[in-house]
């Protein structure tokens, strides 16, 4: 069973066109995700190129239908973690590209596309239950606000301030509500949370988005874009002079290729000119099984996204999010609030290949039951239960731009867990790319 809400609510008239003759255009992108459509969307709007897109099943119908829809900003290492990788320089603007830019990136599009699909933004909350985190991502905040990033002070419980040695240079970065105040943002019972921090966030159905973006693009660039889908890639040739794609008993043919394919699948990738991509490819993306449940309720309160547990980070202790907001399924429906929430993640062994058809784990269920009636107080009778594949790169950051070892293959993938706005960022960065833009070196830069 993987019954997704977001997929539930496509309303899909477009015919399926697979590849049905060899094709050729100036660049391809593989994979028709947010990655791959929104890619599509900056190379038409500001290149002159011509795109041809090929998905092996449906628009959409993969991470980008199977996930929570928070638009976060949210990356999975700390601050420090990263600019420890890579410096404070490119950690600074990689924050500031993905929590100012890539926001106003999704915005154009929406402005440009006129797309009416439905997307709030407003602040959630990151609860922390114990001494050592509030320590640690103080700390974060610091060096965040030093580098001249914005920083929303972390609100802790004046219940337990004067129990918490919170060094005096980190003082300027909380705010001392009650603990009752702290409980309320994050919508729990649950007085294991003594601290909160804010953060912008928003909601959209990134499937709902790709698809009406697909079809403003098939309707606007019809003589530029054409769109393949059930039209599996299996192998790419990177020549000296052009790239050659094969899918089926079909080709095509381009300068460049994007590979948006959230980092999976069996495309052989041959290089005969240079040094082999294939291997360090295949072994480049670990792939991790998110499980999600959602609840639809009267439309009574407003859009809400909030985390618990910063610290779970692996399969046998995993951090919960939740995400509410309005969910109309169906043009004669009524309207509801859609509840999910999410958090138990399975790791997938190395090139093992993920059924998106395999029936949802009676365990995660229970553990997704357990967490809702600890913090509400009750356990919800679920309307949806849903999984994706989520691709982790060894960095844990998404990969955006050439492969060194040959440049007509580009990236747009490794999604990692919060991916929404990354994508989006990566697709007008490559679109730069191929305008022969000078940029800045970037933690995305494949390495
Ligand atoms: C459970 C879960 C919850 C998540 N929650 C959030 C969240 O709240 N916020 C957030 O920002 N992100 C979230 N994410 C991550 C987010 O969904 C992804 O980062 C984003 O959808 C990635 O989009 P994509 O286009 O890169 O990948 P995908 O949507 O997976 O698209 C890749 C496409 O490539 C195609 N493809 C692959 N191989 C081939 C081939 N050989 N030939 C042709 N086509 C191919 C696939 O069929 C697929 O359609 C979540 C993910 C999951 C799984």
């Amino acid at each position: 069973m993987n019954h997704s809400p977001w997929l539930a609510q496509l309303n899909r008239t477009r015919p399926i066109e697979p590849l049905s003759q060899n094709l050729s255009a100036d660049t391809i992108i593989v994979g028709g995700g947010i990655a791959g459509i929104s890619t599509a969307f900056f190379i038409l709007t500001k290149t002159t190129h011509s795109v041809v897109l090929l998905e092996a099943g449906k628009v959409a119908h993969a991470a980008t239908g199977h996930n929570a829809g928070q638009i976060t900003s949210y990356f999975e290492k700390t601050f420090t973690e990263l600019a420890e990788r890579y410096g404070i320089v490119r950690t600074t603007a990689a924050h500031k590209a993905i929590e100012e830019d890539a926001r106003i990136l999704l915005e154009s599009i929406f402005v440009q596309a006129q797309l009416t699909t439905p997307f709030s933004q407003f602040i959630g909350h990151d609860g922390l239950s114990r001494e050592d985190q509030v320590i640690k991502y103080l700390s974060d905040m610091q060096k965040k606000a030093l580098a001249g990033l914005r920083v929303r002070p972390m609100l802790v419980a004046k219940e337990w301030a004067g129990y918490l040695t919170i060094p005096h240079e980190l003082i300027p970065y909380i705010l001392v509500v009650s603990q009752e105040n702290i409980l309320s943002v994050l919508e729990t019972d649950d007085t294991q949370f003594i601290a909160a921090i804010p953060f912008l966030s928003g909601c959209m159905n990134s499937a709902m988005f790709s698809e009406e973006l697909v079809g403003y693009l098939l309707s606007i660039y019809p003589d530029r874009f054409t769109l393949c889908e059930h039209t599996a890639v299996s192998k790419v040739v990177l020549g000296k002079d052009e790239v050659l794609l094969h899918a089926g008993i079909n080709t095509v043919t381009g300068s460049q290729i994007v590979l948006c394919t959230n980092g999976f699948e069996s495309i052989e990738i041959s290089n005969p000119h240079g040094e082999d991509i294939d291997t360090a490819f295949h072994h480049e993306v670990q792939g991790v099984v998110g499980y999600m449940a959602g609840y639809k309720e009267p439309l009574t309160k407003a859009p809400f996204a909030s985390i618990y547990s910063h610290e779970g980070m692996n399969e046998s202790n995993p951090y919960f999010y939740t995400t509410r907001r309005p969910y109309e399924n169906g043009v004669n429906s009524t309207a509801y609030n859609l509840t999910c929430i999410g958090g138990p993640e399975v790791y997938l062994p190395d090139r093992a290949t993920y059924d998106a058809n395999k029936e949802y784990p009676m365990e995660v269920s229970d553990r997704i039951a357990t967490f809702a009636s600890r913090h509400y107080k009750h356990s919800p009778h679920m309307d949806f239960y849903w999984h994706g594949l989520m691709g982790y790169t060894k960095s844990w950051v998404r990969l955006v731009g050439h492969e060194r070892k040959n440049r007509r293959l580009l990236y747009n993938l490794g999604c990692n867990g919060v991916g929404i706005l990354t994508s989006v960022y990566g697709a007008d960065r490559i679109a730069r790319i191929l305008n022969e833009e000078i940029l800045a070196a970037s933690i995305f830069d494949p390495q």
